[in-house]
């Protein structure tokens, strides 16, 4: 398993005796776009609360690249690699596109401990490279108020991106979007999969087929099943916990 980028094992987490995520063994390769799926209150937030430091496990251990996450915090976790995109858009929409990528990229402090920033010619292009992948190349000097929900959404992950992480965990991130945005959004994970890792929680069965390279079926804080979504689609025990919903 050393080959693993994320290797969470054992691990628990218990709610006043109800435990949400129950002995979950979980593993993510370099470059692996893996799909979490479940009922409602399957533990997949909770799985990524705890991988991103926001939530800590009872039991078990979560490893990233040899580094114990459940023993950091959860901006050393951010600083490790990991980033988290949550379900609503969370962009400041006072400011423009090029600006909300801007104030992304990861500030140093200076010996006296007071912020600098510049924009200089690295920062720039990696604005400008990031803005390329998600769609909005043409919209930079755009508030991001004025941009669509689902550009939102695209605006979002590329201000994870600016942080440069090695781990994107992303909560259900075509909600409420179009079917052209759902395509779009699809070609840009995928893109971003060539070279980083993603742990994506979905509820649609259609984008999950277009996007997994492997999918984990939790219930009831358990793995229920795990692999390709042809496999697991047909798995007796996965089709007997969605249609008893
Ligand atoms: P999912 O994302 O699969 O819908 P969640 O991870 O949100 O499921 O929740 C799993 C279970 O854990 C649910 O029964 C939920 O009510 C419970 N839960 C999650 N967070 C807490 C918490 N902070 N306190 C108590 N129960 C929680």
């Amino acid at each position: 398993m050393n080959k693993m980028i994320l290797s969470v094992e054992d691990l628990t987490v218990s709610f006043d005796g109800f435990n949400a995520v129950d002995n979950l063994n979980f593993y993510v390769a370099p470059n692996e776009l893996h799909v979490v799926i479940g009922p409602n209150g399957a533990g997949k937030t909770t799985l990524l609360d705890m991988i991103c430091g926001k939530t800590k496990p009872t039991k078990g251990t979560i490893s990233f690249k040899g580094l114990n996450l459940e023993r950091m915090l959860e901006y050393q976790i951010t600083r490790a690699g990991v980033g988290r995109k949550f379900q609503n858009p969370l962009v400041y929409e006072d400011l423009t596109v090029f600006e909300n990528l801007e104030i992304s990229y990861p500030r140093k402090r200076d010996v006296f401990g007071s912020l600098f920033f510049e924009c200089d010619a690295t920062v720039r292009d990696r604005i400008e490279e990031n803005a390329r992948l998600i769609f909005l190349d043409d919209q930079l000097q755009r508030k991001a108020g004025l941009l669509s929900h689902g550009q939102k959404q695209w605006l979002e992950i590329g201000m994870l991106l600016m942080q440069e992480p090695e781990l994107l965990l992303l909560d259900e991130p075509v909600a409420g979007m179009s079917a052209k945005e759902r395509e779009k959004t699809g070609e840009l994970l995928r893109n971003i999969a060539q070279n980083r890792s993603m742990v994506v929680i979905e509820h649609d069965m259609e984008f999950v087929k277009a996007i997994a390279h492997k999918v984990t079926v939790l219930h009831q804080g358990k793995k229920l099943a795990e692999g390709a979504m042809e496999k697991v689609q047909s798995d007796p025990r996965v089709i007997e916990v969605y249609l008893g919903h």
